[in-house]
């Protein structure tokens, strides 16, 4: 479990988010990908690894951990980049009480919403725009028209 944390711990500092280089250039989803794979190996082969990686339930556990990180990362990415996010055609939403097309919350330019959702990997945040409909005075994110039931939209 101390590994875990650890790890966690590391990904955070080093490796979060970092968007720009060092140079101020913006870093891509692959440079920032590989960075995360090669923080990944370290930690599974290099670094302290030796030392706290005894067991086969801590390498187990380590090997597991380092998986849901990737695999929350691609995922964070992959929805990021999902043009559903913020939608060009207002009429492509609907409001989910009446139907009609909503009205985008959130002024062309500014910053989404943030939210977490729970998946399979664990926790990730997405930013999508908020719609509101006047008529029904509520305000909902959408992905689109519905799809049907269970369809695992966004
Ligand atoms: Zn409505």
């Amino acid at each position: 479990m101390a590994a875990q944390l650890t790890l966690e711990a590391a990904g955070t500092v080093t490796l979060a988010y970092r968007r720009f280089a060092m140079d101020g250039k913006k870093r891509t989803v692959r440079d920032r990908w590989f960075d995360r794979a090669e923080a990944a190996y370290r930690r599974m082969f290099e670094d302290k690894g030796h030392e706290e990686l005894v067991t086969l339930t801590e390498r187990e556990t380590m090997a597991q951990s380092i998986a849901k990180d990737l695999a929350r990362f691609l995922l964070e990415e992959q929805v990021a980049q999902d043009p559903a996010a913020e939608p060009d055609d207002a009429s492509s939403t609907c409001c989910p009480k009446c139907g009609e097309a909503g009205m985008p919350a959130v002024e062309e330019g500014k910053k989404l919403p943030e939210r977490t959702v729970t998946t399979l990997v664990g926790d990730i945040d997405m930013r999508r725009q908020r719609w509101g409909c006047a008529k029904c005075r509520i305000v909902f994110f959408s992905a689109g028209r519905p799809t049907g039931s269970g369809d695992g939209g966004l």
